[in-house]
């Protein structure tokens, strides 16, 4: 849909692939999972009334950070708000360039990734291949390790370990200032045959007090799944390679820094899901940092760290169309607890109507009539997030605020770093995260941090 020059053929893929599974399209009626949404639904909402909720999506809430259906819509209406201007005038200069660049007047659904792809290339052009010189592995590695003794204080050194499954699998251990051993870690970064696909981090085994009295350090696995070494070479990563590995290390520190004892609230564990993400996505930011970047990056030839001009064509990049992009999002987020808070779905045609009121708050991108977008919303028909999708912005919001402080006080500061460390990565799921943010930010979260770093504060 990219980069299709056929107008025609992007037209047919649009209308097969919006219409997958319902009674519209190219294979209408033959998998049409409008029935079994409504009964999802319907046994969702009797569910939550057996229990004693008004809805389904009060019932999903319980024991998640944001305590109400309420909460939830006012924090989506907000960044409705927000982004709606600032989309509307992203669409029209999409629609100026499709029509300055290639003379197409009336763009439909079918040709906004297209000339969306075109237009970014015209503005920030680059490639892959031109950033992984910038990013081979150990001095990545090195970086990644440099930010966190930075941050937290506490070193990670290679070590000698036991059980490693395969000869590309390094084992690590965080190590306080006096050397002792605080966790540890097995990193197996490459793809291979037979291995499965992505990036995850996985709790080997978690901290607690054992009945001799001592203290079991954590374990955790890294995995990704980066281009192997070729010969004497080593891995060249992407930035989205480099984003991943700091992300799923987030999570690794979370679980390896925690100073609970007991199990079941030791570093992620009885964290809120929608507040579990708050460490991983706020490790991130150091990798869109030219002072961190000075250490993360170094040119396989020369040493060299990424150039200024580069980061600022991939921040434009990052930025590009971000406003529409969270309008979708926040779309999606609103059409989920809309759905969930009915209570009274009797057709597929009542999905439509509450998607349909939802888009003609939200979007600036009228989908057509034909769109069944719902019929393939797995997240929350088949996935864990139903009543849940908006969790992905309200993370966001909260690891931007949290990288706030950092912009304020310097993104190495040690006292923040500290900080973050005592009242986030340490304390487990003991307390509410809330309570968590508020002692290490001073105050409630806001919004405005990631609506600067998404390019739209007024
Ligand atoms: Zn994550």
């Amino acid at each position: 849909m990219m980069f299709c020059e056929n107008r025609a053929l992007r037209e047919k893929m649009y209308e097969a692939y919006v219409t997958r599974a319902s009674e519209r399209g190219p294979d209408a009626g033959q998998f049409d999972n409008g029935p079994l949404m409504v009964k999802i639904l319907t046994l969702r909402a009797e569910l939550a009334s057996l229990l004693g909720y008004a809805h389904y999506a009060e019932y999903a809430l319980e024991g998640r950070m944001a305590t109400s259906a309420e909460e939830v819509s006012t924090f989506l209406q907000k960044l409705a708000d927000c982004a709606k201007a600032a989309a509307q005038e992203e669409l029209d200069a999409l629609c100026a360039f499709a029509q300055s660049a290639y003379g197409e007047s009336d763009l439909k659904a079918w040709d906004i990734a297209f000339y969306s792809e075109k237009q970014k290339q015209s503005l920030y052009a680059f490639s892959d291949e031109e950033i992984r010189p910038y990013f081979p592995l150990p001095r990545v590695l090195e970086g990644l390790f440099y930010v966190t003794e930075k941050l937290f204080g506490v070193k990670v050194a290679q070590a000698k370990g036991e059980h490693l499954w395969h000869k590309d699998v390094q084992f690590f251990e965080l190590l306080n200032d006096d050397g002792s051993v605080r966790g540890c870690f097995y990193l197996d970064l490459f793809a291979r045959a037979h291995k499965r696909g992505g990036a995850w981090m996985a709790d080997c085994i978690g901290r607690r007090r054992l009945a001799s009295g001592d203290i079991q350090n954590p374990a955790a696995f890294l995995t990704c799944n980066f281009i192997p070494p070729v010969g004497d070479k080593p891995s060249l990563l992407t930035h989205d390679d480099v984003v991943t590995l700091f992300h799923e290390f987030g999570h690794g520190l979370h679980h390896l820094l925690t100073q609970v004892e007991e199990p079941s609230v030791a570093g992620i564990n009885g964290v809120p899901w929608d507040a579990v993400e708050l460490p991983s996505q706020f490790m991130e930011n150091w990798c869109w940092e030219s002072e961190a970047l000075n250490k993360i990056s170094g040119h396989v030839e020369t040493g060299q760290p990424l150039p200024a001009d580069l980061l600022g064509r991939m921040r434009g990049a990052r930025n590009f169309q971000s406003a529409m992009q969270m309008l979708r999002q926040v779309e999606f987020s609103i059409f989920d607890m809309a759905v969930h808070e009915h209570g009274a779905i009797t057709s597929p045609a009542d999905i439509q109507r509450v998607l349909d009121e939802v888009r003609q708050k939200v979007a600036v991108l009228k989908a057509p009539e034909f769109n069944r977008f719902q019929n393939s919303f797995s997240h929350i028909f088949a996935g864990g997030y139903a009543a849940g999708y908006y969790s992905y912005k309200w993370a966001e919001v909260l690891s931007a605020d949290a990288f706030g402080r950092f912009e304020e006080d310097g993104i190495f500061d040690e006292k923040s770093g500290r900080a973050f460390l005592s009242e986030v990565l340490e304390t487990g799921g003991v307390n509410e995260p809330l309570a968590n943010f508020v002692a290490f930010r001073g105050r409630e979260p806001s919004i405005d941090a990631l609506l600067r770093h998404s390019g739209l504060s007024a």
